[in-house]
């Protein structure tokens, strides 16, 4: 991405500034990937829900995967249709069930028995006959594959597939439910190939124990996770979707008419984004230099919460400039809050402007006012 300051001037640091042209090349790049294809992409709306990036994103006419209510009425507000929205999350409410059910969204991602039997109570009461998908933990061993986190038999996500013939039956013997699909979410940020052949060789098992008994769906959603670039940007702006959608074509045994749905967040949105902030005071501790920045981890939590890192960039620095070494942090008064530990960046001065990059999913969405901040704003370029 490019990052024109003059477009950002006048306006107030922290800042979230994304890149539109790199935006629309990605959603080009996935569009241009799927054409002919059985595949249709869900946007996961968590990742960045600024309604200008939604907007842009549901003008490229991909469908939006939801995990609450309100990302359900945002998500239609920035124009994505309702039956082009598929909601999954482990606690719906009854009032989120019924408004997904009012709005005429695609199908919920059901996550256990005991939600699968109050939507249908609640369908029976409010005359509705909704979609589902069934969850499926898939139990991906983690020990191979550390970076999965969601697939796990341990954890609260999806339905046990030692319990799923039960739901399978409940759902098509009531008369308020229509089974069509089975939903699968491996984790985040995976960058090799290896977990997501696996999950479809799991995907195929069950297909073929299903089909044994006479049942077929019309839908196989395999999630997201799709990993990123993080310490290249420049050199990976766009993700490797190409690559991504031959491993589930080559490696999943679809059958004819079926539907393959992906629910992509972080590589549609994450390079297109960098959190722009200020330097307010260039510190000299007793070994360390810090650069301490007006942007926090309430402004971009991941490296606090994941150990995750983003690349630094000194925007203002000139380039002839020596570098130096400098620990990065925020204001905030916690010790994680720290951005990046011997960054080796052009000799730093307060006034400077810090690009922190690939910033642009699960970072302006998870900002919180902690410490009384203000949120930070943003600007679509
Ligand atoms: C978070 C999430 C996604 C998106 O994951 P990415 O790693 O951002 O692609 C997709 N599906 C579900 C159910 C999720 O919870």
């Amino acid at each position: 991405m490019k990052i024109d300051l003059t477009l950002a001037e006048g306006l107030k640091t922290p800042l979230y500034y994304y890149d539109r042209s790199l935006l629309e090349s990605t959603l080009q790049e996935v569009n241009r990937c799927i054409n002919g294809t059985p595949i249709k992409v869900h946007y996961a709306v968590k990742a960045n829900c600024n309604p200008k990036i939604l907007k842009v994103i549901a003008d490229a006419g991909l469908g939006a995967d939801c995990v609450s209510g309100r990302e359900v009425t945002t998500a239609i507000k920035a124009g994505f249709p309702a039956q082009s929205i598929c909601y999954a999350g482990v606690g719906k409410t009854d009032r989120e069930l019924i408004g997904g059910m009012k709005a005429g969204i695609a199908y919920f991602n059901v996550e256990s028995q005991e939600e699968l039997e109050i939507i249908s109570q609640l369908a029976e009461e409010y005359g509705y006959k909704p979609n589902v998908c069934l969850r499926v933990n898939p139990d991906i061993d983690a020990h191979t594959h550390h970076y999965i986190t969601t697939g796990l038999e341990e954890n609260k996500f999806g339905i046990h597939q030692s319990m799923l013939q039960k739901a399978v039956e409940f759902a098509q013997n009531s008369h308020y439910l229509n089974l069509v699909g089975l939903h699968f979410h491996i984790g985040s940020q995976i960058t090799n190939t290896e977990p997501f052949k696996l999950l479809c060789e799991k995907i195929n098992n069950l297909q073929d124990e299903y089909s044994a008994k006479g049942i077929e769906f019309k839908i196989i959603n395999v999630g997201g996770g799709l990993g990123i670039d993080y310490d290249d940007p420049d050199k990976n702006p766009i993700p490797d979707f190409k690559g991504y959608f031959d491993t589930l074509l080559q490696n999943l045994k679809l059958k004819p008419g079926q539907e393959l749905h992906c629910e992509l967040g972080r590589s549609i949105v994450a390079q297109c984004g960098s959190l722009i902030s200020k330097v307010t005071y260039v510190k000299k501790g007793l070994n360390r230099k810090f650069i301490i920045l007006d942007a926090g981890m309430n402004d971009l939590i991941r490296p606090a919460l994941y150990g995750a890192h983003h690349k630094i960039e000194n925007l203002t620095a000139p380039k002839d400039v020596k570098v130096d070494i400098y620990d990065v942090v925020g204001p905030i008064c916690e010790s994680s809050d720290i951005f990046g530990k011997e960054e080796r960046l052009p000799v730093t001065k307060r006034g400077d402007l810090i690009a922190l990059r690939s910033a642009g999913a699960y970072g302006e969405s998870m900002a919180s006012t902690y410490n009384i901040r203000t949120l930070p704003e943003s600007v679509l370029v």
